[in-house]
């Protein structure tokens, strides 16, 4: 039997569309060019960071409506996705002006976004072990971390549940389109017709897109992360980020203290593969080290990457293609898509289906004008982690 709707993908985002359309009953499959959260894809590498805070506002919808869900996704999906609901600290040093701060309330507040400004001494409590570098911070209590891998494993599996097909180790060549109309996908199996095929390739999606002679603001990149040998708890609180600066911290359920903020791994042999990047990680552990000075009591058991699609404004393209029918897209989410998966694939099934999406995703559609995000500011406002 064809599937109504081909989702090619096997990522967190792809997988999260694969369920919801299961979910309401569509007859989906997805593909996989290697294995679901495939080595060397964003989704295998991710930070897990799970945040409200510090986006840009055209994400916020979508990020609310995606923190609500994951308080029960766990409980939804009937998978242990290691949620720790841990909430999001952004520390400030001595170079931060009150004005900065108060900048950043009058943002908070805007958007009704709960916070709470600490103070030094509420800081050492929050983070034992904080340097004293640090006078104040905003505590976010909202979202925290999970791991990437379960999470995209078990959006699979429920979908599979009921009654997703998967294709893994298959590999679309093309995107087929006839007068106007997309009705199948070349893949390394065959042709495979459909009604309607939604490109989830994260880094790979401008590639594929190519194949309608369309293309994307969206270019791959390869973040390194690392990760210490398990550690004492010392970091169980909100996940770390620093004003100004690359990086996120965080203790995950193995007791391991990982890093990440936009670090690149080394080019490799092709755009979409990085290798070790030593340089990066020295830079890396440094910062962590001058965020918590006993971080150099934790050594670094390994690092890893994944590559990510950034597209030049630093926001996902959702939706459809003007011309182009039974297409659509959910790609470029730039260091930040994890969090925003479970509205992603709920607002993706609806328009697959011709709904109104029940979540707005006003700015995020290919009609916008496409803002260049200087790359420094990219990776520390909204830096992966
Ligand atoms: C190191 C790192 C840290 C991050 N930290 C955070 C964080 O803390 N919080 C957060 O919210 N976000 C974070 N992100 C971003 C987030 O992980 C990504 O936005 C998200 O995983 C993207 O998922 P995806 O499904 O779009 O892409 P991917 O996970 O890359 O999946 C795309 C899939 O498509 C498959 N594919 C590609 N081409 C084809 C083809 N032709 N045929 C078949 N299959 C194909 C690939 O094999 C791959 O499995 C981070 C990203 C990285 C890399």
């Amino acid at each position: 039997m064809l599937p109504e709707i081909v989702v090619i993908g096997g990522g967190v985002i792809g997988s999260s569309i694969t369920y919801h359309l299961a979910r309401d009953g569509v007859k989906v499959m997805q593909l996989e060019k290697g294995s679901i959260a495939n080595q060397g894809a964003a989704s295998r590498a991710s930070a897990g960071g799970v945040r409200l805070n510090n986006r840009d506002v055209r994400e916020f919808p979508l990020a609310k409506a995606s923190i609500t869900r994951w308080k029960s996704l766990e409980e939804e999906l009937d998978a242990d996705l290691e949620y720790s609901p841990t909430g999001q600290i952004m520390l400030y040093d001595h170079s931060t002006s009150l004005e900065e701060l108060k900048n950043q309330e009058k943002k908070n507040d805007a958007h009704k976004i709960q916070y709470e400004i600490v103070n030094h001494n509420r800081l050492q409590h929050l983070i034992p072990g904080l340097s004293s570098e640090f006078l104040s911070g905003i505590y976010y209590p909202s979202g925290g971390h999970a791991n990437v891998l379960l999470t995209t494993v078990a959006f699979s599996e429920a979908a599979r549940r009921l009654g997703a097909t998967f294709k893994k180790g298959v590999e679309v060549y093309s995107i087929i389109k006839k007068s106007g109309k997309v009705t199948g996908v070349q893949t390394s199996e065959g042709n495979i017709h459909c009604g309607l095929v939604i490109n989830a390739a994260g880094a790979w999606a401008p590639a594929l897109h190519n194949t309608l002679s369309l293309s994307l603001p969206i270019k791959p990149y390869c973040h390194q992360m690392s990760a210490t040998f398990a550690a004492p708890p010392i970091l169980k609180g909100p996940v770390i980020s620093v004003h100004g600066q690359r990086i996120s911290l965080k203790q995950t359920i193995d007791g391991r203290i990982r890093a990440g903020g936009g670090y690149a791994a080394k080019k490799g042999p092709d755009r979409y593969t990085g290798i070790f990047n030593e340089e990066s990680l020295f830079r890396q552990r440094k910062t962590a080290e001058s965020i918590i000075p006993s971080m150099k009591d934790y050594q670094v058991d390994f690092v890893y990457h994944g590559v990510e699609g950034h597209c030049v404004d630093d926001i996902p393209i959702l939706g459809a293609m003007p011309n182009v029918s039974g297409y659509l897209l959910a790609a470029g989410f730039s260091g930040h898509g994890f969090t925003l998966s479970p509205a992603v694939g709920q607002v993706l099934a609806e328009m697959a289906q011709s709904k109104t999406p029940s979540i707005s995703i006003k700015g995020l559609t290919v009609d916008r004008h496409f803002d260049h995000v200087p790359s420094i500011k990219k990776h520390i406002h909204n830096s992966p982690g």
